[in-house]
């Protein structure tokens, strides 16, 4: 069991509990050296010793603990864990029964009670993610709630902290048994092919899942169509089972090409007719341009930081010049589908973004289409940092 400790929170962070904001920051409480062993709980009270919630401490870039329940008399037990999981469980039974789609987020952090964790589920497997040393010291809790649902095939795990050579020893295979990657899930009847024991990305981002299905279903096809930072290509393979006349995906890293050929193989589509290039994304632009190409449409959906050799690359910073370089070489009436995942800014920014480049640029456009993050993908409505995804279809005028 773990030991509790109460925390003093300043006055003005006060009401944000009182509301039921989860995320405890630094600054909000006063004694933050009697933290000592993450995963402790905590209790949070002000300075009249009003109690204001109880959750754990959990080192994240995020803050240093999330509040789990407002409820003084609710204890952060095994009970706890069931109860949150089964209800998250509850709320996705339509992605259970969708046949076409065996791939979805069943538990979103706090937008599902609990901050720091995250479930994913494949076809069978789950996948759990923990944020920090605290919430991983739960993980016999978690692991119990999920082995007690029976009929699964086996439990993998990342730990997206900062392990210091901690656990050298596990391969993120928890429970279960093996099993054989790829495994190929299914997504609106897409085929793709998941990894859940190389590395933390697994080969898709279930959160462009609707966007996947829009390209797919209303935009590709008769296109050439210009997938940028692509990873395996999983919008160029929707592109294309679309009807996409032709689609090119550019990525940096080495192994994206063959990880796209895989995606495509796995879709019965012939790689061969498509394009796939391992480049720099601004060498790409530049290279567009000086051969004149022009594309019907193009997907941008570079990371939130990055750093190449050549340059460092930062979406709140640049992505208006990204939408400049992109307005260049897309068709008249073409559609630039523009996505970012960086949580430190919301869509009204985003659309300002839109605004400042296509003002630079001269040229008109329209926004078809806004996409946020799936319902899978729950949001805690009093933490809106969780609600990163932001996507606009700009048609080019
Ligand atoms: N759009 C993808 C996910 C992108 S993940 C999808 O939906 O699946 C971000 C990708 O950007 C990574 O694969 C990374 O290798 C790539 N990347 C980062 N910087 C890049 C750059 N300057 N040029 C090309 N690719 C880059």
């Amino acid at each position: 069991m773990q030991k509790t400790i109460e925390l003093k929170v300043k006055e003005p962070f006060i009401q944000d509990f009182q509301k039921g904001v989860p995320l405890v920051s630094r600054e909000a409480i006063t004694n933050e050296s009697a933290l000592k062993e993450e995963g402790a709980i905590i209790d949070l009270f002000d300075s009249s010793h009003n109690f204001l919630g109880r959750g754990y401490y959990g080192r994240q870039n995020k803050g240093i603990g999330w509040v789990l329940t407002n409820k003084q008399d609710e204890a952060i037990d095994f009970s706890f864990f069931q109860r949150k999981i089964l209800k998250a469980i509850n709320k996705r039974q339509g992605f259970y029964q969708d046949e076409e789609t065996t791939a979805f987020r069943l538990f979103n952090g706090e937008g599902d009670g609990i901050g720091g964790l995250t479930i994913d589920y494949f076809d069978g497997y789950y996948q759990i993610n923990w944020y920090s040393d605290g919430i991983y010291t739960f993980k016999e809790q978690v692991i119990q709630v999920l082995d007690n649902l029976g009929d699964y095939k086996a439990i993998y795990e990342k730990k997206r902290f900062d392990t210091k050579g901690k656990y050298m020893e596990d391969d993120d295979f928890v429970k279960g048994e093996r099993g054989e990657f790829p495994i190929i899930i299914k997504e609106n009847g897409m085929r793709y092919a998941v990894y859940l024991n190389d590395g933390a990305m697994v080969g898709i981002f279930l959160d462009q899942r609707e966007v996947r299905k829009a390209i797919r279903d209303k935009y590709a096809k008769g296109k050439h169509v210009l997938n940028t930072f692509s990873y395996t290509g999983a919008f160029s393979i929707a592109a294309a089972l679309g009807g996409a006349d032709k689609t090119t995906s550019v990525d940096l890293a080495k192994r994206s090409k063959a990880k796209t050929i895989e995606q495509f193989s796995v879709n019965d589509i012939d790689f061969e007719q498509h394009d796939i290039r391992v480049m720099d994304v601004f060498d790409y632009f530049q290279y567009a341009q000086r051969h004149q190409l022009k594309f019907d449409m193009v997907v941008l959906d570079p990371p939130s930081f990055a750093r190449s050799k050549k340059r460092t690359f930062s979406t709140s910073k640049d992505y208006p010049k990204l939408l400049m370089d992109t307005i260049s070489i897309t068709e008249k009436n073409g559609v630039i589908v523009a996505s970012t995942n960086n949580a430190s800014f919301g869509m009204k920014k985003f659309k300002g973004f839109v605004e400042k480049a296509f003002k630079q640029m001269n040229t008109g456009y329209k926004i078809l289409e806004e996409y946020h993050l799936p319902a899978d993908f729950q949001v805690d409505r009093k933490f809106q940092q969780g609600n990163y995804l932001k996507v606009l279809f700009i048609q080019v005028k």
